[in-house]
């Protein structure tokens, strides 16, 4: 793509204004613009700006070299120092203050050698795609686009600056971002851009797992979701990365958008694909501990809520377990237009539970089952499980009556 004409376009942005950093983020950039340095809102902030979203984080961009942000501004941090990025802290908030730069060599496909200190316009094209290349002087009350962005936003359009192949080769994990994007923005993704990503798929194997997990889940959980995961397929990344994709029934995954968390949608996925192997596949991810026992957990409590030969002490401490909603969802999911199923397990519970809707403390515990003679172990155990069932069956409603079935039960040891 040959460079493109800069463009600026008079217009207020008031998404932005609504953020509630908007004003120490402005007075940042006063300070800054008053000193005689260039500086502007940058990236994604402008583009959902433009969006009338409101923007996550207000980042800005300077012609400041980092050393004079940081002389300017009394409260500083100096973590992307190298890469031109100081944190300033104004009022209680922190804005990533970068200079304007331009980035040297690529080592590893993922990280420039080392970063020089430039002007907005080769600033603009070191970035990723194009709507992320946008900035806005608030000054001025003007969006500058160097890189056909604004046109591309209007479109729908998700396009990389400059060649896409090249940019990618840079920095791999970019090809991720494309699908990332294409589901939280529900854009088009260009076709020179997807073909690359379908020329170079494999390269994204190198690339750290955290930093691939980053991605998906936030591709997972986007309202686009559908959208994203078809863009993983097509472009063949999913080939790399998630390949259970591939037997995805994408109109049947619809009902279970949108999904709780991007655990939900996980285990949708995992559930309609017949998974076999879901701890291996988010172990590399990386995911940590507490992600995967979640997702376990939701794949199983499914299963048992929708198994016909589960009892109502199944159900029950499945609706009584902390992710209750999550599970409900996937049913709704594979029952779609069928509420009645759903109101009937919770009317259920609740005949069991009360308004309290929490599930009972057990009648007994180890310690009675000890002092009625029972020893220690995996019978103990199986004891306790029968006894809490029958308990949350209605079986017995006083520890009296559970003490028959524990005796019963003792004799038929
Ligand atoms: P969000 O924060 O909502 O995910 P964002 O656009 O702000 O979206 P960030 O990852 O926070 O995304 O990055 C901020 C900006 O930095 C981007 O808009 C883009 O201009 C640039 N950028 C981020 N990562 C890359 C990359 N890998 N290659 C090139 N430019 C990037
Ligand atoms: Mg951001």
């Amino acid at each position: 793509m040959s460079p493109r004409q800069s463009l600026s376009y008079a217009m207020p942005l008031p998404p932005l204004e609504k953020h509630p950093a908007y004003a120490p983020a402005a007075l940042v950039l006063a300070k800054l613009t008053k000193l005689g340095h260039l500086s502007a809102f940058a990236g994604g902030c402008v583009r959902d700006a433009l969006l009338a979203h409101t923007p996550k984080d207000l980042d800005i961009a300077t012609a400041a070299p980092p050393e004079v942000v940081e002389q300017i501004f009394p409260r500083t941090l100096a973590v992307g120092k190298a890469f031109g990025t100081i944190v300033v802290i104004e009022d209680g908030h922190n804005f990533e203050v970068t200079t304007f730069r331009k980035d040297g060599p690529y080592a590893d496909g993922r990280h420039p050698i080392h970063v020089e200190f430039s002007d907005m316009k080769e600033d603009a094209w070191r970035r990723d795609f194009t709507v992320n290349a946008l900035f806005y002087d608030p000054e001025a009350g003007e969006v500058v686009d160097h890189v056909g962005g604004v046109a591309d936003l209007a479109q729908g359009l998700l396009r990389t600056v400059g060649h896409a192949s090249e940019r990618f080769s840079e920095d791999r994990l970019r090809m991720l971002r494309a699908a990332r994007f294409v589901a939280q923005l529900g854009f088009r993704m260009e076709d020179e851009t997807a073909d690359a990503i379908r020329a170079q798929y494999q390269e994204l194997e190198g690339v750290a797992k955290e930093r691939i997990f980053n991605e998906l889940k936030r591709l997972l959980e986007s309202e686009y979701i559908t959208e994203g995961l078809r863009t993983l397929r097509a472009t063949h990344l999913s080939r790399v990365i998630w390949p259970e994709l591939d037997a995805l029934n994408l109109e049947r995954f619809v009902d279970f958008v949108p999904p709780v968390n991007w655990q939900n949608a996980f285990a949708a996925v995992a559930l309609l694909v017949g998974a076999k192997n879901v701890e291996e596949r988010l172990q590399s991810w990386k995911v940590p501990r507490q992600g995967l026992k979640s997702v376990l957990t939701q794949i199983h409590d499914c299963k048992v809520l929708m198994n016909p030969a589960s009892s109502r002490a199944d159900r029950a401490r499945v609706l009584g377990g902390d992710q209750f909603l999550e599970i409900l969802r996937l049913a709704d999911g594979f029952l779609p237009g069928n509420p009645d199923i759903l109101t009937g397990w919770i009317t259920e519970f609740l005949s069991i539970t009360g308004k309290t809707a929490t599930l009972p403390h057990p009648l007994f515990n180890g310690h009675d089952l000890l002092k009625l003679g029972v020893e220690p172990g995996e019978k103990m155990g199986e004891m306790l499980k029968v006894l809490y069932a029958g308990q949350l069956e209605g079986q017995f409603a006083s520890k009296a009556e559970a003490l028959k079935k524990i005796q019963a039960m003792i004799k038929g040891i």
